[in-house]
């Protein structure tokens, strides 16, 4: 049976149990109390239902391939079987425990000791909305380090948002100086700095220490994504005088998407707290979520249905993380990541970012050789070896290959494989 409809028949088995006994004990109350002389009812109808776009009976099939792409990665088999627990209340009494050991292992992978530690129900990309629309009122100013895709977003959500922004703009592959940032931020005393800890569209890794202080020496705020980088890369929140870091569950973390890490600093809430205006987006709110996960005030009201299934999930990829230590988990990425390189190297292929110290261990781009045809080795890594590796993204598209060495897909098998579909890849093109 396929590790999917394992999964599917576990939790139809769990929620099955559940379901019958509430069934049963209705049973009993209704064969006392109700009569049944009233039944059947038809409901009435004010229109004809189509059934144009009703689903035909069928399998379907979910394919099951290696993801070495930038994202996301298979998750960890045990935190894929922790979805398939009957579903909890979210507002129940065994939630809150759930969510509280969530915010202890966050604060482990984070490195942080900030009470507003939480899961965003949301996106990676929705997490970056939620900086800008809790810490950027309009017409303040943000400036943004813009060398890939990322950047050129938060640009982007900070013009909607009505928010002024500066560029640092550096060519894909390279990332900017302290020097640089140092020069920029005296000029321009922005109440944010937007980095982005790993530029997965061209593979680069941003060097944080010291600009956290940098910045509060210019009553900045500090903002850094770290999607593709959290418990992949080395990371300190509260060392490196973070303000507010976001992260995506589905990379390095080893949990399928959908519930994204952040956390903001004491003087990152003080900001929010003293705004003139509220957050724009209710649902992104951290007053609001802070209640709910019980960091602003201690009742613990009901601000939305956050996805359950995912935080049970969430809890026990970072119990794995845990249990590995994060000192572990980031030498068994940079290790994957020599491993990788090792391999490319032998087969003529050159790393796109040029200074190794740059490289990421987690997203690694490749340069593709002038004359190969991109789309045909990666459809042949899939075809062949059932393998996903991916192109590039934005600025890189049509440049680079990327592989994403992640969490639980971070192996010294799975680097093989890759090495393996390149190797065949480029024989078949004639490239060896
Ligand atoms: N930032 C970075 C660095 C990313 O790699 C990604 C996802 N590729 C995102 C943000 C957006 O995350 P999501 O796809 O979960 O919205």
């Amino acid at each position: 049976m396929s590790m999917t409809s394992m999964a599917t028949t576990a939790l139809a088995r769990a929620n099955r149990a559940a379901v019958d006994k509430a069934t049963a004990a209705l049973a009993a109350v209704s064969a006392k109390e109700f009569s049944s002389s009233a039944m059947p009812a038809e409901v009435v109808l004010d229109a004809a239902v189509s059934d144009a776009n009703k689903l035909e009976k069928k399998h379907f099939e979910i394919p099951e391939p290696l993801m070495m792409g930038p994202g996301p990665s298979n998750p960890y088999p045990r935190a894929n079987d922790a979805m398939s627990k009957a579903l909890l209340g979210h507002m129940h009494a065994p939630m809150f425990p759930l969510m509280d050991e969530i915010q202890t292992g966050l604060k482990y992978v984070l490195q942080t000791e900030n009470e507003a530690t939480f899961g965003l129900s949301a996106s990676g990309g929705a997490a970056m909305d939620a900086a800008v629309s809790n810490l950027l009122e309009p017409g303040e100013k943000a400036v943004v380090s813009v060398s890939g895709i990322w950047g050129e977003r938060f640009t982007e959500k900070c013009l909607r948002h009505g928010a002024e922004v500066v560029q640092i703009r550096k060519e894909a592959g390279l990332t900017p100086s302290f020097e640089e940032i140092e020069k920029v931020l005296e000029e321009e005393k922005p109440a944010v700095l937007f980095l982005c800890h790993g530029e997965s569209s061209s593979g680069t890794k941003q060097k944080l220490d010291g600009v956290g202080e940098l910045c509060h020496k210019h009553g900045t705020l500090l903002v850094v994504d770290t999607v593709c980088t959290l418990v992949g890369e080395p990371f300190f929140t509260d060392a490196w005088n973070i303000d507010l870091v976001y992260s995506g569950a589905q990379k390095c973390i080893g949990c399928p998407p959908g519930l994204s890490p952040m956390t903001y600093s004491a003087r990152a809430m003080e900001k929010v707290m003293s705004r003139k205006s509220k957050p724009d987006i209710f649902s992104f709110d951290v007053t609001e979520v802070g209640r709910q996960w019980g960091f602003n005030g201690d009742k613990r009201p009901y601000h939305h249905t956050p996805p359950i299934n995912i935080m049970f999930a969430m809890r026990e990829a970072l119990q794995i993380v845990s249990e590995e230590g994060l000192e572990n988990s980031w030498n068994r990425h940079l290790n994957a990541h020599y491993q990788l390189w090792e391999g490319l190297d032998k087969l003529g292929l050159k790393p796109f970012v040029k200074n190794p110290e740059d490289r990421l261990a987690t997203v690694n781009c490749i340069e593709i050789p002038e004359g190969l045809d991109a789309g045909k080795l990666i459809a042949n890594a899939y075809d062949k070896f059932n393998l996903e590796i991916s192109g590039g993204l934005g600025g890189t598209a049509g440049k680079v290959f990327r592989i994403g060495l992640m969490g639980y897909n971070c192996t010294p098998r799975n680097v093989e494989s890759v090495v393996t579909a390149f190797e065949d890849g480029l024989k078949q093109q004639k490239f060896l």
